[in-house]
């Protein structure tokens, strides 16, 4: 028996489906999850001492690639101090700064531990400033797991078939409305149909948690005019995207200034971190100032805001963007290179360091047309680029993603597995 299959079962006896979040359970592709002891770089090195070429980045955060020197050694610095205080420490100063002066529409940010806790708290703000209750999500956008947003979501909570979780109350599924993505009709009969009432709409400005889809040309310019028009608060969640394709996130690149923002994944340089912010007005509605309660005991943490700020100084530092994107349209040319010469319909929306396979011959825009993959052939195409070297998500509705240290033979090598992968179909 493998090293990781006799720690998979022992996981099995004592966490449910041995795992601490869902997705890692590899249900959607079959197969048991290997265990990791080591990353480095582009590589995972396993429990059984196999080395894989890492397209997840633990899920985003890698985007300098693994155990990189400088964020370690941020975090070791940090360590010399102590581990928490419960005080406020300096670092929570220069992380504000570094994210206020990236993001072009935040103003004032608080830090909390992670993705889901900073969607949640936004959309407490955005209900406490308008003192309206309803707010609007988009169908296969995943914004962590808190009960308003757990409704139609992506990532883990659509591969396990259970967009909608056991659990949530139907009054408050109720004060969600989920509309699809890039769906200006849909966006209008929901604002007739609710006036006044519309809280919030959060969004993933480019959704990754279904795959990888962009918007229409047009159609963020349009959320944005349709929700200022109605007071609504616009809530961009670039936990994923944020810093991942530009410092600014997706609304530097469209040139959108939502009301507020979350952060998450590349901010934390790997170790647990969320955060939101935006307009100080808005922002200012938070407990002390004002009355919208949020807290936490680790908010802040001394290490997680070392290891992510030395995380953004490299991004600032290195700019490495237009070399992402030349990785990744590396990648999507092999991809569809093979697909075509196999005679295989496959979409593969890339920009910068986010990339998806859609094994299907409807361009993909939504949830419903991702829903149109071959969950099959993924399946296939994912155990075969594993069995050599190469790890996507273990699920065709996550984005996979790609650090600075992909350059050079390790995406050479990536781009001829995946194209023999699909070749093999
Ligand atoms: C990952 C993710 C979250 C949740 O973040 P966690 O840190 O996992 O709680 C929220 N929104 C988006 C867009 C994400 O990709």
């Amino acid at each position: 028996m493998s090293v990781s299959d006799s720690l998979f079962a022992r996981a099995l006896q004592l966490i449910p489906g041995g795992v601490n979040s869902p997705v890692r359970a590899f249900r959607s592709v079959g197969g048991a999850p290997f265990f990791v002891k080591r990353a480095e770089g582009a590589h995972l090195i396993t429990a059984d001492d196999r080395t894989l070429i890492d397209f997840v980045c633990t899920w985003g955060p890698a985007i300098h690639g693994h155990n990189h020197p400088r964020i370690r050694a941020a975090i070791a610095t940090a360590l010399e101090n102590g581990t928490s205080f419960g005080t406020p420490n300096p670092y929570e100063v220069e992380m504000a700064e570094l994210i206020v002066r990236f993001v072009p529409s935040i103003q004032k940010v608080r830090m909390c531990n992670s993705g889901t806790e900073a969607t949640m708290s936004a959309i407490r703000l955005a209900r406490g400033f308008t003192k309206r209750d309803k707010i609007i999500k988009f169908a296969g956008c995943y914004h962590g797991h808190s009960d308003s947003l757990l409704i139609k979501a992506g990532s883990g909570a659509l591969t396990h078939g259970n967009p909608d979780s056991a659990g949530v109350p139907a009054s408050f599924a109720r004060e969600t409305i989920v509309l699809p993505y890039n769906d200006r009709g849909a966006l209008d009969a929901a604002f007739a149909a609710n006036p006044g009432q519309i809280a919030g709409v959060i969004i993933e400005p480019y959704c990754g948690n279904v795959g990888f889809i962009m918007p229409d040309a047009g159609y963020l310019e349009y959320l944005r005019k349709v929700t200022s028009e109605h007071g609504t608060v616009l809530i961009f969640d670039e936990v994923m995207t944020g810093f991942r394709l530009a410092k600014g996130g997706v609304q530097e690149l469209e040139h959108i200034t939502p009301d507020l923002t979350t952060l998450g994944k590349i901010i934390g340089g790997g170790l647990p971190v969320g955060a939101f912010g935006g307009r100080a007005d808005i922002m200012d509605h938070l407990a002390p100032l004002g009355p919208v309660y949020q807290a936490g005991t680790l908010s802040g943490n001394p290490l997680a805001m070392a290891a992510g700020i030395a995380a953004l100084r490299l991004l600032d530092e290195e700019n490495p963007y237009a070399r992402l994107d030349a990785l990744g349209r590396q990648l999507r040319e092999a991809v569809l290179d093979a697909a075509k010469a196999k005679g295989i319909a496959l979409q593969c929306p890339q920009r910068g360091a986010m990339f998806s396979l859609f094994f299907t011959a409807t361009p993909v825009r939504d949830y419903a047309t991702a829903l149109t993959g071959d969950a099959a052939l993924f399946k296939k195409f994912f155990h075969t680029c594993l069995d050599h070297g190469v790890y996507l998500a273990p699920s065709p509705y996550e984005a996979a993603f790609l650090s600075t240290a992909h350059a050079g033979a390790d995406l050479d090598r990536a781009c001829e597995v995946m194209a023999a992968a699909i070749r093999a179909l």
